[in-house]
């Protein structure tokens, strides 16, 4: 096993990148494996594809992407095979303006010669997303946009749970961040961003896990403290 994986509920995993801290989820199935981000390189991916399989007996056959980050996108290149779901924003980012998620990449700190072996691979989503319910046999997930945040476009993976004892894992992309302040740019609206938290917490209810982008999992009560951290930043 390349990398550390947790086990958040039965057949629900997720592991932290080393390179910018970035979550990969994990969720399989009966028939199906779906990942949840992909991280930036090539070299990533493939410890990423070598660790499923052994975590499942299966390859990686469905990707969602969460937004258009580079750290979240760009190892999609190292799943050939799987299907790949995203909002529209991430088709762009992965085709036309590929140019713009190379510079973000570079200003990062991404090896270049890694970067361009990344996106030389990279392919149009199959699927742009809003909402949708993936079946992957014995094991569902729920995709849905709660709303503009962290970007315009910050797409969520609910999986509840299958059984007595179990508990709904929230994957939150970076619409919650653990290990640092959740990340404010231009493009974020940071005056929408706490309903699209009181959205997500009525998606996962009080008992569910939250899996930031970045940083340890936490609970409701967590993500409640930084939709307040967020109102009191956009009021002040
Ligand atoms: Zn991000």
């Amino acid at each position: 096993m390349h990398l550390l994986w947790e086990t958040l509920s039965p057949r629900v995993h997720r592991c932290r990148l080393s390179f910018l801290d970035v979550t990969v989820g994990l969720v399989h199935g009966d028939h199906r494996t779906l990942l949840i981000d992909c991280g930036t390189t090539l070299s990533e991916a493939a410890q990423i594809a070598e660790d499923v399989v052994e975590l499942t007996g299966g390859a990686v056959t469905d990707l969602v992407m969460t937004h258009h980050h580079f750290d979240h996108i760009l190892g999609s290149a190292g799943f050939g095979t799987a299907v790949l779901y995203s909002p529209a924003a991430v088709a762009r980012a992965l085709t036309s303006r590929i140019g713009d998620v190379r510079a973000h990449a570079v200003q990062y700190g991404t090896d270049p010669v890694h970067l361009d072996a990344a996106i030389a691979g990279v392919r149009v989503p199959d699927h742009v997303v809003t909402v949708a319910d993936l079946d992957l046999g014995g094991r569902s997930v729920h995709l849905e946009l709660p709303g503009p945040g962290h970007t315009d476009h910050d797409l969520v993976v609910v999986v509840p749970p299958t059984g007595a004892g179990e508990r709904t894992v929230v994957f939150c992309g970076d619409l919650v961040e653990e290990s640092a302040d959740p990340a404010i740019t231009a493009e974020s609206d940071l005056a929408a961003w706490p309903q699209a938290l009181d959205r997500l917490l009525e998606l996962g209810g009080e008992d569910a896990r939250y899996v930031p982008g970045h940083g340890a999992v936490v609970d409701a009560k967590f993500v409640r403290g930084q939709r307040d951290w967020l109102a009191a930043r956009s009021m002040a």
